[in-house]
């Protein structure tokens, strides 16, 4: 091997991918440069369409493909890529993830990638984090890809059914990940085939790729609706029992009620550490004794752990996580008389989001709004899974090299890092550790107060909403003007975001993620440019760790962009919330400074430490979780599977024809063949869907009790699971039929099907499972055994 070339080898980051082959055929377009750029808007254009022909696979190909795309976009967007962006595009083009900095242009790369991969013939969806991105990712790109000879079209929450099909009909669609989700679960309940959607899935483009593949991944989307109005024991109250809102307490009288605002009372009565107890760590509140006997004394002296009253302790339960767990402005706002959710991760109101019914009446219930409307779930499914089904992927993101592993292991995604196009000059100075919270605000301030007296702008970032609220008091009793960034809408948002970068700008905020602005210096329109730049540039300051590195660098990118001067601090405290709750055990009682500065390597590990396990807790639980969705998802393949045959063929029909055959006959004579075979398909399709949404709530409920019967048995509960839910799987569609071909027996001679019990649902609603803040149940099963193992218990238990 040549010296060079090993060298370089040398030089190549451990996890990434060789860049050598895609910087040779950059190295090609920018000698066809000049030719390119002799031809006419037309030419171009037709020159692109040739391209199509050759599947763009050959180094010659993808050269003259970069050439063309380049001068298009100088054309097009008056920006001419640069190498680097290119090399992205090829990395794009090769089914990888390219690791960009941020302000690199990934806008750009990723749109000359979409168009690359239209080349070869499938449909491109560039997924990106919110509705906000989508479009104005679409709209920014349009002239470019026009130029190209390629439709584009976005989708976003708003979108009708029509927009969206012409959207989707587009060779390159820009989308939230969620939306597409929402579409693809509600296409899986379409009962005309002219109501579908989404087309045959092609390739995914992913922005913020870490974000999406690894932290959302196991998000459950979730479509609900208010399918089953069949009456049910709950609801109908007889004479003799005690109505809903009888809470008058006697001590003979069986239990008054399951009302969310009533148990709301009761909890708000209970005295945290005598009547119940929370363990930071498994984010679980637990009853004590006392606590038992005080919600059963009001109760009017039941037994809570009774097996019939196990309805009442659930709800007590929720009441008490609203109570305990839930925290007004840090997990959600109210706003318009309704809950709103913050996105833990993003520190943003999550718009139509809800937790799961039971727990978001709880909240209601909490903060005395009024109810809004149940309903069951009809289907979910992760953002893995939804990726997992396009033949062809690849994302860009600033940080993807921190969990190449992951991208490897659950997506079988290799990154390729691309260098910036002018090289790196921030200054990240170490970290600052302090003893306690209170240390590193003061110190915080000083900090800001210092950068913004030399004209500095400054970007603050804290772990949520209310830290930042907390942090931009005290600037403001400082004498200083920062703006708050959070829970705004997202284009409000990019606007401030924009100007994060201005003269003396001071500017707070929660985590970056999903917050795809780009910061200049000096300002959106750079007016200010060399002032800012030199009182130094951007200063990020972060006041505290997240609970991973990746986040940290995320909002470290933010300063030095393009080569700008720029710098980052971290402030952190021993008291800080990821220490508390990751490190327990460690403890340092050393010497501080006055300041309450701790220098001693000792503590400074534990820091470290508390990240480096909270990336270990988040991955295992990413394991765990994608071990019991896939059984559920070949299950559900099985039903879909079923449920195209009957949507698109007539295998309703056969199986009347073949299991009802004499009503069958009666039918038809008196109907009609095409009447029959219509209902024949609704019926089919109705109990297939029925049968899944409650196949879904048998195994939520079959986890949630095997969780609690395994915990401290030392039995494991993913085999306890799928000894249970594998034969319930089995016969699913044996199932679904008995019910169709009995609803079928059941069908009056004008085939009228409500008369055969066919309710489907009159609304809808999707939201993201997300928000669920104590964890979905595999997190919270699983930091039950992360508690167990370390033997820790819960703060005052
Ligand atoms: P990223 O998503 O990588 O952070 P963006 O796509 O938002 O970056 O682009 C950052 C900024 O750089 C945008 O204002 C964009 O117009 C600009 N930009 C991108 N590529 C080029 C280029 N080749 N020449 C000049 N400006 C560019």
């Amino acid at each position: 091997m040549a010296l060079r070339e090993r060298l370089r080898r040398l030089a190549q980051r451990p996890g990434s991918a060789d860049i050598g082959p895609l910087q040779a055929v950059v190295a090609e377009a920018g000698r066809r440069e000049d030719d390119v750029r002799a031809l006419d808007d037309a030419a171009l254009t037709a020159a692109v369409a040739e391209l199509r022909e050759t599947g763009l696979r050959a180094d010659a190909d993808l050269a003259a493909f970069c050439a063309l795309g380049r001068e298009a976009a100088r054309r097009a967007l008056g920006e001419r890529p640069f190498d680097v962006q290119l090399v992205g595009v090829l990395a794009l083009l090769s089914g990888r993830v390219a690791e960009m900095a941020t302000g690199e242009g990934k806008t750009l790369a990723g749109a000359l990638a979409a168009a690359g991969h239209a080349l070869r013939g499938r449909r491109v969806h560039v997924l990106s984090v919110n509705d906000y991105l989508a479009r104005r990712d679409a709209e920014w790109m349009r002239p470019l890809h026009a130029l190209l000879g390629m439709t584009s079209g976005w989708v976003v929450q708003e979108s009708a059914p029509d927009e969206r099909r012409a959207a989707y009909a587009a060779d390159i669609t820009y989308a939230p990940v969620s939306e597409v989700g929402f579409d693809l679960l509600r296409d899986r309940l379409a009962t005309d085939p002219d109501a579908l959607v989404l087309p045959e899935p092609g390739v995914a483009l992913i922005d913020e790729a870490d974000s999406v593949l690894v932290d959302e991944a196991m998000v459950p989307l979730v479509l609900a609706g208010n399918a089953d109005d069949e009456p049910t024991t709950d609801t109908a109250v007889s004479p003799d029992e005690p109505t809903p809102t009888d809470l008058a307490v006697s001590p003979d009288q069986p239990t008054p009620t399951d009302l969310p605002g009533d148990h709301a009372e009761l909890v708000r009565r209970l005295r945290p550490g005598r009547d119940y107890t929370t363990d930071e760590e498994a984010r679980n509140v637990q009853l004590t004794p006392a606590g038992a006997r005080e919600v059963e004394r009001a109760l009017g002296g039941i037994d809570l752990y009774a097996p019939a009253h196990l309805p009442t302790l659930t709800a007590v339960n929720l009441a008490l996580h609203a109570e305990a767990l839930l925290h007004r402005d840090v997990d959600y706002i109210v706003r318009d008389g309704a809950v709103k959710l913050i996105s833990e991760s993003r520190g943003r109101v999550a718009l139509l989001q809800r937790w799961p019914d039971g727990l978001h009446a709880a909240v209601e219930a909490k903060e005395r709004l009024a109810a809004s409307p149940g309903g069951e779930i009809l289907d979910s499914i992760t953002v893995q899974e939804l990726i997992g089904r396009y033949p062809v992927r690849c994302g860009m993101t600033g940080t993807a090299l921190a969990v190449a592993g992951q991208l490897r292991e659950f997506y079988e995604l290799d990154v390729v890092v691309v260098p910036p196009n002018r090289p790196r000059i921030r200054v990240d100075e170490p970290d600052r550790l302090y003893a306690t919270a209170d240390d590193r605000d003061v110190a915080v301030v000083e900090v800001i107060a210092d950068a913004h007296a030399a004209g500095r702008p400054v970007l603050a970032g804290t772990p949520d909403v209310a830290a930042s609220e907390r942090l931009a008091r005290r600037l403001r009793r400082a004498g200083l003007d920062p703006v708050v960034l959070n829970a705004k809408n997202d284009a409000a948002e990019a606007a401030i975001i924009a100007e994060a970068g201005a003269y003396g700008a001071i500017t707070v905020s929660t985590q970056m993620a999903g917050r795809g602005t780009d910061i200049r210096l000096g300002g959106a329109d750079g007016a200010d440019r060399d002032r800012a730049a030199e009182a130094g540039g951007l200063l990020v300051v972060g006041t505290g760790h997240y609970h991973s590195s990746r986040l940290d660098d995320q909002l470290r990118g933010r300063a030095g962009r393009q080569g700008d001067p720029g710098g980052s601090v971290f402030l952190t405290a021993l008291t800080d919330d990821l220490v508390t709750r990751y490190a327990p055990d460690q403890t340092y009682d050393g010497p501080t400074a006055d300041d309450g500065l701790v220098t001693d390597k000792g503590a400074h590990w534990i820091a470290g430490h508390a990240q480096r396990v909270a990336e270990g807790v988040d991955l295992e639980i990413h394991r765990n979780t994608w071990r019991y969705n896939h059984l559920i998802g070949l299950q559900r393949e099985d039903v879909l599977a079923e449920r195209d045959r009957v949507l698109r063929g007539d295998a309703g029909d056969a199986l009347m024809r073949d299991r009802a055959a004499a009503h069958h006959r009666e039918l038809t004579d008196a109907a009609g063949e095409d009447a029959v075979a219509a209902a024949a398909r609704q019926l089919v399709l109705f109990h297939l869907d029925r049968t899944w949404s409650r196949h879904l709530a048998y195994l939520a409920d079959l986890r949630e009790g095997i969780h609690l019967r395994s915990l401290g048995r030392g039995l494991d509960p993913l085999v306890e699971f799928n000894r249970e839910a594998v034969p319930a799987g089995k016969r699913l569609l044996a199932d679904a039929r008995d019910a169709a071909v009995e609803a079928f027996n059941a069908l009056p001679p004008d085939v009228d099907l409500t008369a055969a019990g066919v309710r489907r649902p009159t609304a809808t609603w999707t939201y993201i499972a997300h928000d669920n803040p104590f964890g979905t149940l595999d997190e919270r099963a699983f930091r039950g055994l992360v508690a167990m193992f370390t033997g820790r218990r819960g703060r005052s238990s």
